[in-house]
């Protein structure tokens, strides 16, 4: 058994590393404030290709498709310093445009995976309705078919990027009976006379990422632009689904790494009792134990990441690593902001954000179907 990363996961992680913390750390505060991406990180972003992780290059991607460990990384890192990054990206990579360079026809490629590659245009993965957000098969918006078109109409609620979207996956209704069998995702332009952005939510934590609601009205999609067949949108959802959740545990990951470093750097330099808090046993043990969840995480999302390049059935390992990494992603703030006293709670320290933004990791991009 082999635990040891390749050169070329080794460079990424030290590039994105260096990446997100000469650019994405020092907005991070701000972005959250303002509740809104930071425009120069996007396109920085861009250039460096986060967008087109998961794409071979022939699409603009650069080139990771049959390394899902390296884009765990990537995500990994980005999330050690913004979450709300991190789910910006992971949820453009993974369910977005991966699925339509998984399930998408050679005309779908050319036609949406290179912009989206690019970061010329941003996706977003559209299944969580008002009535159905666990209970996934419980999608209503209906899309009604019309000669060679398919009319949707409906909306959708809390989807990341929704409102910075370009392209969306929509999961609607394409039968008249409220049953799995019968869902279908359209690939839809934004552009689509009909389609509005509504709400943009207000959320506790990644403040800076677009969580929106989507309207749809009588949006005409062209029946070219359903993914991976009529009525196999359930299957399809799930295999997304699947893969968004190794994507999920890297972010969380990325988050409890964060945390960690900040508790031992805060404990190596705060004094009280006139030593370093770091000497205290009872902080050594929440950094033990910080450590411990940290790693166990990394395991778990590395395995089953590479699952999936063995082209392996990693579907549960996925979930086990979406579990234990977002359980230790709010552990590890919990943790970092008691080490951190009050100053934990004060905007001055990551820590106080880091604690927000970990609730994040248990419910986004659809925590069941
Ligand atoms: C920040 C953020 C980003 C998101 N991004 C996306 C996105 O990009 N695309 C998208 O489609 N959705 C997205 N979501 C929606 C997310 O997937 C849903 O919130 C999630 O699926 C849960 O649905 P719900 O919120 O309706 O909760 P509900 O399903 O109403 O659940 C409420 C409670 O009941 C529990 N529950 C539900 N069913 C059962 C059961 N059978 N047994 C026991 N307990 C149960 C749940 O665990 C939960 O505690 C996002 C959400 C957030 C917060």
């Amino acid at each position: 058994m082999d635990f040891g990363l390749t050169e070329k996961q080794i460079m990424i992680r030290k590039i994105t590393r260096e990446f997100a913390e000469k650019h994405i750390a020092p907005v991070a505060e701000e972005s959250d404030r303002v509740s809104e991406l930071d425009p120069n990180v996007m396109e920085k972003m861009k250039e460096m290709n986060y967008f087109g992780t998961c794409i071979p290059e022939e699409y603009g991607g650069a080139g990771l498709h049959n390394d899902t460990i390296a884009f765990a990384i990537c995500t990994e890192e980005i999330g050690r310093v913004d979450a709300s990054w991190s789910i910006t990206t992971g949820v453009h990579c993974s369910v977005c445009t991966y699925p339509i360079y998984r399930f998408g026809n050679d005309e779908q490629k050319e036609k949406f995976l290179i912009p989206l590659a690019k970061g010329e245009k941003i996706g977003a993965f559209c299944l969580t309705e008002a009535n159905a957000g666990s209970d996934a098969g419980g999608v209503q918006l209906t899309a009604e078919k019309e000669g060679d078109e398919y009319i949707l109409n409906g909306s959708k609620i809390f989807a990341t990027n929704g409102g910075i979207a370009g392209t969306l996956l929509v999961v609607a209704k394409s039968g008249e009976i409220n049953s799995r069998k019968q869902l279908t995702i359209f690939i839809v332009d934004t552009d689509t006379p009909g389609y509005s952005v509504g709400v943009k939510e207000d959320k506790l934590g990644v403040r800076a990422s677009n969580t929106s609601e989507l309207v749809f009205q009588d949006v005409r999609v062209p029946e070219e632009n359903i993914l991976g067949g009529l009525s196999n949108g359930f299957r399809l959802g799930l295999q997304i689904l699947d893969f968004g959740r190794i994507t999920i545990a890297a972010q969380c990951l990325g988050l409890a790494q964060g945390c960690l470093e900040a508790s031992v750097k805060y404990s190596n330099e705060r004094e009280q009792f006139g030593t370093k808090i770091g000497k205290f046993q009872g902080i050594q043990w929440k950094i033990a134990d910080m450590t411990t969840d940290v790693e166990s995480a990394r395991l778990l999302t590395y395995k089953a990441a590479w699952m999936c390049d063995q082209k392996m059935d990693y579907g549960l390992s996925g979930s086990m690593a979406k579990l234990v990494a977002s359980e230790a992603a709010m552990k590890a703030a919990h943790q970092a902001v008691q080490i951190h006293g009050g100053y934990g709670l004060m905007k001055a320290y990551p820590v106080e954000r880091f604690f927000r933004d970990a609730k994040m990791g248990e419910y986004a991009v659809v925590s069941a179907a």
